[in-house]
């Protein structure tokens, strides 16, 4: 059996998913059972399923972001030019 120490100390080092298959699932059996870092630990866990869920989606997400025209591009460029032009005359 794993140790509350031992549990807190592999989850703060890295991912739970990269474990290995035995230890991640004594791991995942004292998270359940454990009634002194269970509820702390699974709150860690479920950042780390968020995390990599949001690593696993960030680019088609970032992909199909809004987009701007080249000439407002150009135009929004010139307008902060000019704008951060006069603040450094102030
Ligand atoms: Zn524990």
């Amino acid at each position: 059996m794993i140790t509350c120490k031992q549990v807190s100390h592999a989850l703060s080092k890295e991912d739970y998913e990269k474990l290995s298959p035995l230890r991640k699932c004594l791991l995942k059996l004292h998270v359940k059972w454990c009634i002194f870092c269970g509820k702390f630990n699974r709150q860690v866990m479920d950042n780390q399923d968020m995390c990599r869920h949001y690593k696993q989606h960030e680019e088609p997400s970032l992909e199909k972001g809004p987009t701007m025209d080249k000439d407002k591009k150009d135009a929004l460029k010139a307008l902060l030019a000019a704008h951060s032009a006069g603040v450094k005359e102030d």
